[in-house]
């Protein structure tokens, strides 16, 4: 049984397993948010050969999967048609190359892939607390907006399954990490709750400390970038969350905090479409 997203998603079935699709991304650009039961999704230590299924599923060669060395920061790297391979230090991949796809990947933290529906330019990002404080939804729209003339307008963006206030228990640190980055009071509280946050969607994960132990807060990092992203000038309407917990569901999806140093990885991946109109007006 796979678990049921939000209306704006749906299941595919690839050959290397379920993914997840954004119904409004999928005119604008190929993408998928693959699950625990891809190759990658079972390799806590991933080789390049465990990415292959994902560049196969975007219909490009593995040397033209872009992908990033991730380090849970805002620097974003801007691909370009015919760019030599380079894995740099980047959260954020931006590019308008049909030649690529862009792939980012996540065990909890937040997979977010955009399109620009009048340029076709494309984002594909990762982002945790860290990258949720240092404002990584943003810094995907400006790439976007600076290098190939989006407009926030224009952009439609998919967030994928991330670890939810089911399921995440964090310390101050972290609730301090966004006030120390000047994120206002009535923001943080809207990301942050006293108690666990189970649904019928996403049960909490076995475990969570009973009562809720005082000083920590339930987070819920999704919501974070739905806020940034409307914040950045996306329209709500445009902002789909598929609002499944990684924690909530061992089966299908692979989540860092419930397995530890055994979990997988699952990808985000997104490419241009060659029918891409010009990316500069
Ligand atoms: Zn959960």
């Amino acid at each position: 049984m796979l678990p049921q997203p939000t209306d704006g998603f749906a299941w595919a079935q690839a050959p290397a397993g379920p993914a997840l699709v954004c119904r409004a991304l999928q005119p604008l650009a190929d993408h998928v948010f693959t699950t625990r039961r891809w190759t990658l999704g079972s390799a806590a230590v991933a080789i390049d050969a465990d990415w292959q299924p994902v560049a196969t599923a975007l219909n490009v060669e593995l040397a033209h999967l872009v992908r990033v060395h991730q380090v849970h920061g805002h620097a974003v790297f801007v691909r370009r048609a015919g760019d030599r391979p380079s894995r740099p230090d980047a959260d954020v991949i931006v590019s308008a190359d049909s030649s690529a796809a862009l792939a980012i990947q996540t065990a909890d933290c937040v997979p977010l892939l955009i399109a620009d529906a009048r340029t076709g330019a494309v984002a594909a990002a990762h982002a945790g607390w860290r990258g949720l404080a240092a404002r990584v939804p943003s810094a995907a729209v400006e790439a976007l907006t600076r290098e190939f003339g989006s407009r926030p307008g224009d952009l439609v963006a998919a967030v994928g399954p991330s670890i939810r206030a089911c399921c995440y228990e964090v310390g101050a640190d972290v609730v301090d990490a966004f006030a120390r980055a000047g994120f206002a009071d009535a923001a943080i509280a809207g990301w942050f709750t006293t108690s666990p946050q189970p649904s019928s969607r996403n049960p909490s994960m076995p475990g969570l400390p009973r009562p809720p132990r005082s000083n920590h807060w339930y987070f819920d990092g999704s919501t974070a970038v739905r806020h940034q992203l409307e914040a950045a000038g996306v329209p709500a309407r445009r902002i789909h969350v598929a609002e499944l917990c990684t924690a909530s569901h061992p089966e299908v999806l692979c989540s860092y905090r419930r397995d530890g140093n055994g979990a997988g990885r699952m990808a985000g991946a997104i490419r241009p479409r060659t029918s891409n109109r010009k990316s500069h007006n």
